[in-house]
């Protein structure tokens, strides 16, 4: 069944988005006095009642919290330089499907696109929503967090605690030789844009700054930078038990 999400931490009583009334009044003909399961944005799930209908709105009131977030291994985060066109839009569907927890957008040098910060706010807040749309349509207990673009220098800065699996076509050491050292615990994944990666200022860069970093191969074609994304994430993920 389709999930109901909140981006927001339920507290009280609170109105259903436009399409999640939608979905509740008239695809499953809920009324005042039904209850349904709601998770919100901190991965809480709780049971609310139906208590007030106005028009194509739904007013829900929390009863009681049925569970907190789920404990995982720890999160999978996919920073990949942004991509022209709807590509991006697939990644990020794609990307949720698969589990991964974060999803960082970067302003690489070679990316096609430049977004000025007028625009950033906009595709974070679009791409959000997409993220929150795929969590429902493959039943995910939560969403994604989408992050605004952002730089590669302030990528580093932000994760350089966090173990970094670079995919790089100069690179000849498989995937599959490091994803024992990453079953558990935070991984960022970072892939490249169309144009790939600037070697001095991003894969040096990352190099010198981040404590554990490893630039691995996918194989000796080069994949699309959506395909490498995808590929590389259900590897880990495989790896990683899809938890
Ligand atoms: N600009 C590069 C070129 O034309 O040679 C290709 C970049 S590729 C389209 C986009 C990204 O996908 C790369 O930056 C890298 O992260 C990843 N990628 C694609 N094929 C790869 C491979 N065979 N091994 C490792 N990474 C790969």
């Amino acid at each position: 069944m389709r999930k109901i999400f909140t981006d927001f931490p339920i507290g009280g009583t609170f109105e259903l988005s436009a399409d999640d009334a939608h979905h509740v009044l008239v695809v499953l003909r809920h009324t005042v006095g039904d209850m349904i399961q709601v998770t919100d944005c901190t991965g809480a799930t709780y049971e609310c009642l139906i208590t007030r209908m106005a028009g194509h709105s739904a007013f829900l009131t929390p009863t009681h919290k049925i569970s907190e977030k789920k404990h995982t291994n720890g999160t999978v985060i996919l920073a990949a330089g942004i991509l022209k066109s709807d590509k991006f839009d697939w990644v990020i569907q794609k990307a949720t499907e698969l589990g991964v927890g974060t999803i960082v957008p970067v302003q690489m040098e070679h990316c096609v696109v430049k977004l000025n910060d007028a625009r950033r706010k906009g595709r974070q807040e679009r791409w959000q929503r997409l993220a929150m749309e795929a969590a429902k349509q493959c039943g995910r207990d939560d969403v994604p967090r989408i992050e605004t673009v952002t730089d590669f220098s302030s990528l580093v800065e932000a994760y350089s605690h966090v173990r970094f699996v670079i995919p790089y076509e100069q690179e000849t050491t498989p995937l599959t030789s490091v994803c024992s050292e990453i079953r558990t615990g935070d991984v960022l994944l970072c892939i490249g844009p169309e144009g790939g990666f600037a070697r001095d200022t991003e894969i040096d860069y990352a190099e010198k700054n981040v404590s554990w970093c490893r630039t691995v191969s996918l194989g000796p074609r080069i994949l699309r930078a959506e395909t490498a994304s995808l590929a590389a994430l259900s590897i880990i993920m495989y790896e990683r038990g899809f938890m």
